[in-house]
């Protein structure tokens, strides 16, 4: 039987993963992707995947890579007025290479700032057309006196490839839990440092365990990195049972699930459960084809049952997608939640079983059979009940989630009521 429990000793280490990864200027592809992975690699058995530029992702390519050094805007007396080195977020992500001297009316084209956050520097990127451009606080923007400046991108645009990590670990079953965090923006903490955190503490606590499902865990970037996996991994998707996208894990807010494109599959039970059980607030969302990489796995030809687990979501924040989300924002008690209530997901997906009553005609007398004497304590009526739900309900077509939720209590009560009935024979597994 599969427990976690290592949540709150993670917490600590998952922020200081966060911390370690947060200067690294990570992008849709780049070494920024590829040093991210290499310290994931130092925590989980990793396996980085290199898919070239130009391949084919149905109807999507993988771009050239993307690499920067430096970038400046530099005023008449040299100083360093926009400094890429003080902020990654400084550049739009993918801007081609530029080195030119220019007045302030010809560089305003290229200057992104938010009038109404004036303190922040906004988060921009520019993936899919050539192009390139500076990101400022609307401050900084409005003192730049008018005159000449010195604009440079030290970057580079050429064939490379796309960089994904996979953290494998078979199970009993070959059956798959997926779960995928996203790893292509720079210095942003929340958005996606915190999932990375929790995805890689969720792995580490997998790694010793017994396993009935094989897991995977893919750290790769957004739409495109998802696309490139389902694409290179068409006949794996068939082995997917249940499926997560875990990201935006660290801030105040509340959890927040997104249910799967079927909207009742079983992770979307388990993750549910598992966020009754956790005693906080959290809200439930339907699905819709907009948001993360759920909406690539829950495309038509897919169809697989993976659903999403936030904090607050994207767009659902003052400080998402800009300077802001910073390390002040990540909150290490939400760290530890987010890797809880995934945990108990996944132990709930490891033991939801269906069983047959083997005494189905009336009621099995549990005193008889020494059920009631192992009864005791405050909990007394709750594991009472637990059996007799458990005992009628186990027909061969109700799991043990189902039980759970039909009788409104904790699935592991319902689950160690069921060992007990299996102890006493009186049920037997389908
Ligand atoms: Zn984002």
């Amino acid at each position: 039987m599969l427990t976690l429990t290592e949540f709150d000793d993670a917490r600590q280490p998952m922020y200081d993963l966060v911390r370690r990864l947060f200067p690294l200027c990570r992008s849709i592809t780049g070494d920024g992707v590829r040093e991210t992975l290499r310290i994931v690699a130092e925590h989980i058995p990793l396996t980085v995947h290199e898919v070239p530029s130009g391949t084919k992702a149905f109807d999507w390519t993988v771009p050239r890579e993307w690499n920067i050094r430096d970038a400046y805007v530099k005023n008449a007396q040299g100083d360093r007025v926009v400094d890429f080195r003080i902020n990654n977020l400084h550049v739009v992500s993918y801007s081609v290479p530029v080195r030119k001297t220019m007045r302030l009316a010809e560089l305003q084209p290229h200057l992104h700032s938010l009038p109404d956050q004036p303190d922040l520097i906004p988060y921009r990127t520019s993936y899919y057309e050539e192009s390139w451009g500076f990101c400022l606080s609307h401050r900084l923007r409005q003192s730049l006196p008018d005159g000449e400046y010195e604009v440079v991108i030290d970057s580079t645009l050429s064939d490379g490839s796309l960089s994904y990590g996979e953290c494998l670990l078979p199970g009993a079953d070959e059956d798959e839990v997926l779960i995928y965090t996203h790893t292509c923006h720079p210095s942003l903490a929340n958005d996606n440092l915190a999932g990375i955190a929790v995805c890689t503490f969720l792995a580490r606590q997998l790694v010793p365990a017994k396993r009935r499902y094989t897991y995977r865990f893919v750290f790769g970037p957004g739409t495109i990195g998802s696309l490139a996996w389902l694409s290179r991994n068409a006949d794996r998707a068939t082995r997917i049972r249940h499926g997560l996208v875990a990201v935006l894990l660290g801030d105040a807010g509340g959890l927040r699930y997104k249910r799967s494109r079927a909207g009742d599959a079983e992770i979307d039970h388990a993750v549910q459960h598992a966020l009754k059980q956790s005693g906080t607030t959290y809200d439930v969302e339907p699905f819709s084809p907009y948001g993360y990489d759920e909406r690539q796995f829950g495309s038509p030809g897919f169809n697989l049952p993976v659903g999403r687990l936030t904090r607050s979501p994207n767009s659902g924040y003052p400080e998402y997608h800009t300077s802001a989300d910073n390390l002040a924002l990540i909150h290490l008690e939400s760290l530890a939640g987010s890797l809880a209530v995934c945990a108990r997901a996944v132990e709930i997906l490891e033991n939801n079983r269906r069983f047959v009553n083997t005494s189905p005609f009336g009621e099995p007398q549990l005193g008889r059979r020494g059920l009631y004497r192992k009864i005791g304590g405050e909990s007394s009526a709750a594991r009472e009940m637990a059996m007799l739900w458990t005992l009628n309900l186990s027909d061969g077509a109700h799991s043990l989630l189902e039980i759970a939720e039909r009788a409104g209590l904790d699935f592991e009560l319902i689950r160690r009521a069921a060992d007990e009935l299996m102890d006493a024979g009186l049920l037997t597994t389908v």
